[in-house]
């Protein structure tokens, strides 16, 4: 049941979207994260499009981008979101079933302003580009040291429920895993490098039904963070 990893202390809800929630908690109501401290690790590589197996779905080279250049040298996390998840609709939590290809989310973030993400994952394993990876892209909040983690982060988004109970498929996983090992190799990251939205943001969004919400605990329980950390080898 869902209440099963939703019941222990406080009950585990996160937000559809949650790659970009608007950021009314900025400053004085941020929470202290612990994000990992720059691996010691070669001179970044310069960026380069994923060589290998890895097809990915870009959008033009002239593509108006947003966000803000970065260097290579900036880029020393990622962090894993999924789509999905629950909103307060009349004192109930509801959970979008996300449905949609990489393509469809990739192309509907870029219909949101504030919101956005370097990579998304579809359930088929299908990777869509939305934001090039030497500029920033606005997936972990807004705002005081949450837009440090922006900057200094790749944000990939997972199609999923984000319920907690819908397994991530393994075509999605293998493209996952594949991504970030190549992301990993060229920015020369190690595989604690590779963080969940849950693990940088536990703030709390106003109770849903007398129900305590967080705000993020993408991409939940289901997902095998360790088996994707895996894939990256280290230097
Ligand atoms: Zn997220």
């Amino acid at each position: 049941m869902r209440a099963a990893w939703l019941s222990g202390g406080l009950a585990a809800f996160w937000l559809a979207g949650c790659a970009a929630l608007p950021d009314a908690a900025t400053g004085a109501d941020l929470p202290d994260i612990a994000v990992p401290a720059a691996p010691d690790a070669p001179a970044p590589q310069p960026s380069q499009p994923p060589a290998g197996p890895l097809t990915i779905d870009r959008l033009p080279g002239d593509f108006p981008h947003g966000g803000e250049a970065r260097e290579a040298a900036d880029i020393d996390l990622i962090v894993v979101h999924s789509i999905g998840g629950p909103t307060c609709r009349d004192g109930a939590v509801y959970f979008t079933p996300a449905n949609g290809s990489a393509v469809f989310w990739r192309d509907w973030f870029l219909g949101e302003s504030g919101k956005s993400i370097h990579y998304v994952i579809g359930r088929d394993g299908d990777i869509a580009q939305q934001r090039p990876e030497l500029r920033t892209a606005g997936h972990v909040s807004f705002g005081g040291i949450m837009s440090q983690v922006n900057r200094r982060s790749i944000g990939i988004e997972l199609v999923n429920r984000g319920d907690g109970l819908e397994p991530f498929p393994q075509p999605q996983l293998a493209a996952l895993s594949a991504l970030v090992a190549d992301i990993a190799a060229r920015y020369g990251l190690r595989p604690e490098a590779l963080v969940t939205h849950a693990a940088l943001d536990d703030r709390m969004q106003p109770e849903c039904g007398g129900v305590p919400l967080r705000r993020n605990l993408d991409p939940g329980p289901l997902f095998p963070l360790a088996d994707v950390r895996a894939a990256i080898t280290p230097e």
